[in-house]
């Protein structure tokens, strides 16, 4: 198997904006789940939020927060193993840390029951397309869909489409996306200034080290569900924020 290093794989994301192509790594921010007959969601639980507001003072592509208040966002491609996002929605439980779930729609549909086991750990939960396909590249009609199809399950499972959207396989939303995001309800797209390509298994230690090197206040690290690696890594990077005196909160109250 070819070695990449962290130089290349840096390189590569850049490249493809997210997309990550050789062999010879997993691509896991690509990973579709395949649809599944949709099983009949529990009833809403959460009081319907009202529609987000526009942040005025930030711009429609959010990378980070204030820099001048020790805070970040860990959020988090909610696709893949439910262990992976049990685990990881515990670990973070056990150290009082919040998480940010950008959820595909149809990893929604084959598990109903984590859109509120997410948000009744106090964690927040956004909209990450229906299907991760490459959002940027669709037709304005499927790009459209994808957006609205993903809303459309989070109301269905929680009563709120949720305040964040968050493109699939691409780390900033091209125009047309960003538009028809805000038209959905989404005045924002969630993006995120620190990338320790977790999905590309590095091993939990890298995972640690990477976020680490980068980030500072007011970051928003982009991470995964589904990946063992993400998972070994979580206790270990929290406990190193807690010694940087960074807190991982929601996106909501890091941008509030
Ligand atoms: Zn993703």
């Amino acid at each position: 198997m070819v070695r990449v290093t962290t130089t290349d794989r840096r390189a590569l994301l850049r490249a493809g904006a997210g997309i990550v192509a050789s062999g010879a790594l997993t691509t896991g921010c690509a990973t579709a789940v395949a649809p599944s007959s949709r099983t009949s969601p529990p009833a809403a639980r959460q009081t319907p939020a009202p529609a987000p507001a526009p942040l005025l003072r930030y711009p429609a592509q959010i990378l980070h927060g204030p820099r001048d208040r020790p805070r970040v966002a860990l959020t988090f491609h909610g696709n893949g193993d439910p262990a992976t996002a049990h685990a990881l929605l515990t670990a973070a439980e056990e150290h009082g840390s919040r998480l940010t779930v950008l959820a595909v729609g149809t990893w929604l549909d084959a598990h109903p029951a984590l859109a509120r086991r997410i948000l009744d750990g106090g964690h927040e939960l956004g909209n990450h397309t229906l299907r991760h396909l490459d959002i940027n590249t669709m037709p304005e009609a499927d790009a459209d869909a994808e957006i609205r199809g993903c809303a459309e399950r989070l109301k269905a499972l929680t009563g709120s489409i949720g305040t964040w959207f968050r493109p699939s396989r691409a780390a900033r939303a091209s125009p047309l996306v960003e538009r028809l995001a805000r038209r959905a309800g989404y005045p924002h797209v969630l993006s995120y200034d620190v990338d320790p390509l977790d999905f590309t298994s590095p091993g939990a230690p890298a995972v640690v080290r990477d976020v680490m090197t980068e980030v500072r206040a007011g970051s928003i690290v982009s991470l995964h569900f589904g990946y063992a690696d993400t998972v070994a890594a979580l206790p270990g990077l929290l406990h190193e924020l807690d010694r940087r005196g960074l807190r991982a909160v929601t996106t909501t109250e890091l941008l509030s």
